[in-house]
């Protein structure tokens, strides 16, 4: 069986997802593609054989498309996932789900009442070889009981629209899941601390150091820099009772010369993160294709509305200039072990 995808927002992300899901990925075509940007849509249309649908709610309802990708701007994910649901179709929603807690809820709220999760969220660092090293050794104990971590979440530049509160909801959204997931604990307060601004950008108050209490009282100390000019950089320890577990970045050549020993960083999240994408999708189409509609350990949608009220959290905590506590709504059973389908 293909799988017929249909894809909304075809910029940075949404291009690369449409070539990956007609060329690399086994299992998949691409049924049709939108985005206001119509020019860009119909072209790439064109390049993988999908129909260039007239609005985005058109390419929903097209009976060639039984499973929806998005990957428009993150104020549209929730509604545009919202009409997914209404028409039953399994949908991965790049993250952020939603860009508030409140239109993150909606979203589950829709799934509880429809009884069936039908929602991935496009945390791909769930299938990064690397960091599911490191989920795999806290979870066979090779660290005794994880403690604490620390993470680093470097970006060598952002456009001018990226603005302060970004680097919260954008970027560091990608820790707030990683670590309730490594942990396999909710995150219950944040503390944003001020740090120095870089003179480079000085239109953002850049970097930024975000303090994560877990429920079980581990923590995590999260450093942004979405300016370091120097290359894309993700790295973190997690620090057990026993031992600690390290993920640096994939191992490169080394360069010796010019009396220095160097090696390469990569240049942007599309390379360091390009295969874990890659793996993602593949997971997703698998899922599928054997009639599930969420991948197994993926991030749903109770994932993506606990990673968003982090965020929001974080921001409060950031204008606030102190420590804010996270509200969760009950979990509904759907997302728990036993309810999960
Ligand atoms: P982008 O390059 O701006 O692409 C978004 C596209 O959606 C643009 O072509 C935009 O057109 C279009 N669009 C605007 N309104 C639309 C609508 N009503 N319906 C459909 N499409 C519409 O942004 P991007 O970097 O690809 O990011 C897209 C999403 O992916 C964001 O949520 C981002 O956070 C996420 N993302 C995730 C990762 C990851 O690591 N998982 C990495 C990158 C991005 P205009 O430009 O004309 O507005």
């Amino acid at each position: 069986m293909t799988v017929g995808v249909g894809v909304i927002g075809t910029g940075m992300i949404g291009t690369q997802h449409v070539h990956r899901l007609s060329r690399a990925v086994v299992g998949s075509s691409v049924a049709a593609v939108f985005d206001v940007a119509s020019d860009r849509a119909a072209a790439l249309a064109q390049e993988v054989g999908a129909r260039a649908a007239g609005s985005w709610s058109d390419l929903v309802e097209d009976p060639q498309v039984d499973a929806v990708m998005v990957a428009s701007p993150g104020d549209l994910h929730a509604e545009q996932v919202l009409a997914c649901l209404a028409a039953g179709k399994p949908v991965l929603c790049e993250k952020p789900l939603a860009t508030t807690a409140d239109d993150a809820l909606k979203v589950v709220e829709a799934e509880v009442a429809a009884g069936r999760r039908l929602v991935q969220v496009g945390f791909m660092r769930r299938y990064d070889a690397g960091f599911r090293d490191v989920k795999a050794a806290i979870d066979a104990g090779e660290i005794g009981e994880p403690l604490l971590a620390h993470a680093v979440h470097r970006n060598p530049s952002v456009p001018d629209t990226f603005v302060g509160e970004m680097s919260l909801t954008d970027s560091l959204v990608h820790e707030f899941d990683t670590f309730r997931w490594l942990f396999a604990q909710e995150i219950v307060a944040t503390t944003v601390i001020a740090v120095r601004h870089s003179p480079l950008a000085s239109h953002l108050r850049d970097p930024q150091i975000v303090l994560l209490e877990l429920a079980n009282g581990a923590v995590v100390d999260a450093e942004s820099f979405v300016n370091c000019r120097y290359g894309y950089d993700v790295r973190c320890e997690v620090v057990g009772s026993t031992g600690t577990v390290a993920l640096d970045n994939p191992r490169t050549t080394i360069v010796l010369g010019d009396g220095r020993r160097g090696e390469q960083v990569p240049p942007d999240w599309g390379v360091r993160f390009g295969q874990a994408y890659q793996d993602e999708l593949q997971a997703w189409i698998d899922a599928l294709a054997g009639g599930a509609t969420v991948a197994p350990g993926a991030s749903d949608a109770w994932d993506g509305y606990a990673a968003i009220s982090v965020a929001e959290t974080a921001v409060a905590s950031f204008t606030r200039h102190g420590r804010a506590e996270v509200r969760l709504a009950d979990k509904p059973r759907l997302y728990t072990g036993e309810g999960r389908s």
